[in-house]
């Protein structure tokens, strides 16, 4: 038995991650923070949950002190899969809503893994693309990012503006995860991985579709003709290959101490209003969806991510953009029919 901690088990990514976990036979613990979220889960992966192969743990708060220590006392843990932290981009507060969970919650399920969880190999921590990119060089056309790049979010910028908020966070959390395993030159290994703007079918619990994670809200808003489409991140990864990323990256010897971009290309905004209106012309006139039109990238172009580390070391093959589009759109219309 190979039994994986995944923290904030009940997100749009954690829930795919499970579905690839449990389908390479782990056994997987998921901490969340209510007993009455597990519900929906305990549904869904019911068979799992009766042979055992899926339990939950309750961490209310992951900025508190030892918010982690429990569950990693009471099982022995090969793996940790850090997932846990807020990605929305209205924050009122940034430092208490965004920074603080992401930064101190980092550290403290590490801090608790080292003190407590001697089994614990090696951790995978979900960073993002929005800890490389840099806001300040915006649509660069030319530029090509990659692993050695870091986002260069100050403290007052972020501090006034959520978005770039919500960059430091994921910025100053990764480099917390770095600085503790080479400073405490810790008994296990980490790997980070750097999605982009992550898309595919929401598997998660969904209350309503206006309470959809963030980036899947991106797609249905204009797919529900509710907005436009969203601009400045050019790069997408699909849900799918990002969970598998994760069980690759505990499998992996070589993925130990690296980062990895996990991207599956580039895209544009309006692509996906053009793919609705190919796809599903009645609905687009009915709900006036974003107009197709040819022109995807701003004048000039848009910059590229470099993937090659995560396809030369994981071995991951990237879905294309079609396939995301055709399964995350049959997926909204099975919640829209659900009354969601
Ligand atoms: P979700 O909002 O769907 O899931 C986030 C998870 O983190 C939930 O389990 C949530 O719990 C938990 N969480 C958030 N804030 C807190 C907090 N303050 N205290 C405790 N738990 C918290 O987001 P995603 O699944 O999209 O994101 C998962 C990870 O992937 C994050 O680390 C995110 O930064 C990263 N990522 C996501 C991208 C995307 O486009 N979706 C892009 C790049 C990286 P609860 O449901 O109870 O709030």
């Amino acid at each position: 038995m190979t039994l994986v901690l995944v923290s904030g088990i009940n997100g749009f990514v954690a829930v795919e991650v499970l579905v690839s976990l449990l389908k390479r036979g782990y056994d997987v613990v998921g901490t969340i923070r209510s007993e009455s979220k597990t519900a929906f889960l305990r549904n869904k992966f019911k068979a799992a949950v009766d042979s055992g192969k899926l339990k939950f743990a309750i961490v209310p708060d992951i900025t508190a002190t030892g918010a982690f220590d429990e569950v990693l006392k009471q099982y022995q843990f090969d793996f940790v899969l850090h997932t846990s932290s807020p990605f929305y981009l209205d924050a009122k507060d940034v430092e208490k809503e965004l920074l603080d969970p992401a930064i101190k919650g980092t550290k403290s399920i590490l801090e608790s893994i080292e003190k407590l969880a001697p089994s614990v190999k090696h951790v995978v921590i979900t960073s993002s693309f929005a800890a490389v990119g840099n806001h300040r060089i915006g649509a660069a056309p030319g530029h090509v990012y990659t692993e050695d790049e870091w986002c260069p979010a100050e403290w007052d910028e972020s501090i006034a503006n959520p978005y770039i908020g919500y960059l430091a966070s994921k910025t100053w959390a990764e480099r917390a995860a770095w600085d503790f395993v080479k400073d405490r030159k810790t008994r296990f290994t980490l790997t980070t991985l750097l999605p982009s703007m992550v898309f595919g079918p929401p598997e998660q619990e969904v209350e309503s579709m206006a309470k959809l994670n963030q980036s899947s809200s991106d797609i249905y808003n204009l797919f529900n003709g509710s907005a436009g489409p969203v601009y400045g991140i050019w790069a997408w990864t699909d849900s799918r290959d990002l969970a598998e990323a994760h069980v690759l990256a505990i499998e992996k010897p070589e993925a130990k101490g690296q980062r990895y971009l996990i991207i599956n290309g580039k895209h544009s905004p309006q692509y996906f209003a053009n793919y609705i209106w190919k796809h599903y012309p009645e609905r687009a006139a009915e709900k006036n969806v974003t107009k197709p039109t040819e022109k995807l990238y701003p004048d000039g172009g848009v910059y590229d991510v470099d993937n090659s580390r995560s396809i030369r070391d994981l071995g991951i093959t990237y879905r294309g953009l079609d396939t995301m589009m055709r399964d995350t759109l049959k997926r909204f219309e099975e919640l829209e029919a659900e009354g969601k």
